[in-house]
């Protein structure tokens, strides 16, 4: 179902007692001043997920992991699997964040192999896809999503899809503090509209929640969700800060 959302990526950062702190903050924060119709997620490390779940269960906060083995269970020393994560009650989780796709050679058949396992358990994909800036400056932006979108999700039924959150997040934006313009933010996510609408039909497609990634901050965030194809942001560094965090969430 189509919903607001900001939710925070803190990738590989903070220490223990540094990531306790900051989820105190954020749901003393919420507790404080709840959100209208915006739904909060943390995406802490793997390492703090279960002490993320604790939190959220006495706040509206939800937890999401930023990333899954797209295998099930077994021999594969390092990984978590999506059994676990349900396991600690994780609700959402990441998947195609550029990183993910650059420094671990994660292929779209191995995306869609970890949507098919998360969508078993119940927990929402926040499938990344976005463009260098190669191809934007050589105008393949719009077949390059296209062909991601379609890709990681387009072998789901109308009635799995319907549980995937789309995070466009233009890869030259990405922790660069250059953000997409508004103008530039609403003709992507319409393309991705209107790429959803083709293959499932309008009412899934106007169902989508698609939300926005590239340095978006508690300053620009305001200009980005005006938009009305942008349903909230995905947000790197300035999840870090709680203040920060929440003024993005109040930004509707
Ligand atoms: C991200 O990594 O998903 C992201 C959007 O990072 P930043 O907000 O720091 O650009």
């Amino acid at each position: 179902m189509r919903s607001k959302i900001v939710a925070g990526n803190w990738k590989m950062n903070k220490k223990f007692d540094e990531a306790d702190e900051l989820l105190y903050q954020i749901s003393e924060e919420l507790s404080n001043n709840p959100l209208k119709d915006v739904q909060l997620v943390v995406c802490p490390p793997s390492l703090y997920l279960e002490l993320a779940t604790d939190f959220a269960e006495s706040s509206d906060l939800k937890i999401g992991a930023q990333n899954v083995s797209h295998q099930k269970s077994g021999a594969y020393t390092g990984e978590l699997s999506v059994e676990m994560l349900n396991s600690v009650d994780v609700e959402y989780c990441i998947i195609g964040h550029s990183e993910r796709r650059k420094y671990f050679s994660e292929s779209s058949e191995m995306l869609a192999q970890k949507v098919d396992n998360l969508l078993e358990f119940g927990i929402e994909p926040i499938f990344c896809i976005g463009e260098q800036l190669d191809d934007r400056e050589a105008g393949n932006h719009f077949d390059l999503v296209k062909k991601q979108l379609s890709e990681g999700l387009f072998h789901l039924s109308a009635s799995e899809f319907s549980n995937i959150v789309v995070a466009y997040e233009p890869v030259w934006a990405i922790g660069t503090g250059v953000t997409a313009s508004p103008k530039q933010a609403q003709e992507m996510h319409a393309f991705i509209r209107g790429v959803i609408s083709e293959k499932y039909g309008s009412d899934i497609a106007e169902e989508t929640t698609i939300i926005y990634g590239g340095s978006c901050n508690a300053k620009n965030a305001k200009e980005l969700f005006s938009n009305k194809d942008v349903d909230g942001g995905l947000i790197g560094g300035a999840s870090l800060i709680a203040k920060d965090f929440i003024n993005i969430a109040n930004s509707f």
